[in-house]
């Protein structure tokens, strides 16, 4: 995957703005229990956690929230969202990142034709999130 780069035109401030736009989300909801983060499949893999995204974007840093591989590895399983106790749908403001990023010509996310036997065995979930982050 590439490294996805923040526009420098765009101050944080508009970015954030967009992402509690785009995900409907009050990103200072969430109080930092960190259930998301336990309950992500992808945790193993993310260089941050949902929860750590979440607190980035509430201190405004949302370089490093664009810096960030995890939200191109999120699968959109909506774990975090039925964990939440605050209500955060933080499957949408994943979401919103990768949307912000891919208006502006960045994706981290390859077209490739796979195998059709593996496309056999993908869950249809995988299927489904795969494409939602080639799209806008
Ligand atoms: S929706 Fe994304 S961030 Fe949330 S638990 Fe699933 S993979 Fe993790
Ligand atoms: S589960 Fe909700 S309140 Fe807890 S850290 Fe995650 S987003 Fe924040």
């Amino acid at each position: 995957m590439t490294t996805v780069k923040l526009s420098s035109r765009r101050l944080s401030s508009e970015l954030l703005r967009e992402i509690e736009e785009l995900s409907g989300q009050n990103l200072y909801a969430c109080y930092q229990c960190g259930k998301c983060s336990a309950g992500c499949p992808l945790a193993f893999a993310a260089d941050l956690l949902p929860h750590q995204i979440m607190r980035l974007l509430q201190f405004g840093m949302v370089k490093e929230v664009f810096a960030s591989q995890s939200p191109w590895l999120c699968v959109a399983c909506m774990t975090c969202v039925t964990r939440c106790p605050k209500g955060v749908d933080v499957a949408k403001v994943m979401e919103a990142i990768r949307t912000i990023q891919l208006r502006e010509g960045r994706g981290a996310t390859q077209v490739f034709s796979p195998p059709a036997e593996i496309v056999a065995e993908v869950p249809q979930l995988a299927t489904v999130s795969a494409f939602r982050k080639m799209s806008l």
